[in-house]
């Protein structure tokens, strides 16, 4: 609930902070236990620093975090390191996440020991059970991270959030560093897991085929703003916000009869350090009005359970309440 992560710009004298990155900047929305929470947008929009801010591996500036009723921003260290086997995190490149001096076996026993899970052989145990069901065997774990390719490392890293087995995991872009050919194997995977132990998911990407077919819902964010937030369905069947609208338009389309117009944005993603007055999409937005300049929308549902941020649908009557 009214996340912000603001980073401070050094560079004054003394190195005096001469002004603030609002890289999460009021941010509100609610997962659900089970489900898939898509977010979608452009590099340097706050969707990365959003998730890290969720599990205090950056520490927020502003907001509540609530996570089964409880607010993560005010657990002491010790409460937050026994959280951390409820959140988990999946990172974007497995090849800077994995210690390249520690085999395996140590990686994936490293989080048992931490939260005091099983003696030694039921750790090597565990460890061998997670990398069978990640698809690699049990041998590998006296390898290192350097023998393996970029999927199976990925499939460790996987592995590694996996095996305290958590109840909400944040994948920050778990396959935009991978080859396009195995980017699908491993999204199949974390669709079974996401399925098979009940996990919910925060699925963090750039691009809107990537989250696609994983998500049950899609949160958009532009500029540190979350823009609009829906079911998968009714933002694929309707997208509100124009930001989302110029989204959709480039993902390819198979069926030509669907094929519809490529919106191309004009300019650049203004800086987080300077965001424009009003609505922050206001300088690129193809159905900017007077008001958009001045008047910055509220972050509201505008049909059932579809949020948008946009003055376009002021006359709507509001489907219901604002996150407060
Ligand atoms: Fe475009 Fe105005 Fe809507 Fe912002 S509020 S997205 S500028 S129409
Ligand atoms: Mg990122």
């Amino acid at each position: 609930k009214h996340l912000k992560k603001y980073f401070p710009i050094k560079g004054g004298v003394f190195g005096r902070p001469v002004g603030e990155v609002k890289a999460v900047n009021d941010v509100s929305f609610e997962v659900y236990e089970g489900e898939v929470l898509g977010i979608v947008g452009e590099s340097g929009c706050g969707k990365s620093t959003t998730g890290k801010a969720l599990l205090r591996l950056t520490e927020p500036s502003d907001g509540e975090v609530l996570f089964e009723g409880r607010d993560v921003t005010k657990m002491s260290s010790e409460e937050m390191r026994k959280m951390r086997r409820d959140m988990q995190m999946i990172f974007q490149d497995p090849y800077a996440s994995l210690n390249p001096r520690h085999n395996v076996g140590k990686i994936l026993g490293e989080p048992l020991l931490v939260h005091g899970i099983g003696d030694k052989k039921d750790r090597a145990e565990k460890v061998k059970e997670i990398l069978e069901i990640v698809g690699l065997s049990g041998d590998h774990a006296s390898r290192y991270p350097h023998q393996f390719s970029g999927g199976q490392r990925q499939r460790i890293g996987i592995a590694r959030a996996l095996i305290v087995r958590p109840k909400l995991i944040v994948c920050d872009e778990p396959v935009s560093a991978l080859d396009v050919s195995v980017q699908s194997q491993i999204l199949n995977l974390m669709e079974d897991l996401q399925e098979e132990f009940k996990l919910t998911y925060i699925f963090i990407a750039h691009d809107l085929s990537v989250v696609k077919h994983i998500s049950h819902r899609i949160g958009v964010m532009y500029l540190g703003k979350m823009v609009e937030l829906s079911s998968k369905d009714n933002l694929y069947r309707e997208p509100l916000h124009p930001y989302t609208q110029s989204l959709m338009s480039a993902v390819p389309e198979p069926d030509p009869d669907l094929k519809k117009e490529r919106i191309i944005l004009e300019g650049d993603v203004p800086s987080p350090s300077n965001p424009p007055s009003g609505c922050p999409f206001h300088t690129r937005c193809p159905k900017v009005m007077d008001m958009c300049k001045t008047d910055v929308p509220e972050f509201r549902e505008i049909r059932d359970s579809h949020f948008a941020a946009c003055h376009l649908y002021n006359e709507e009557e509001p489907a219901g309440q604002q996150i407060k």
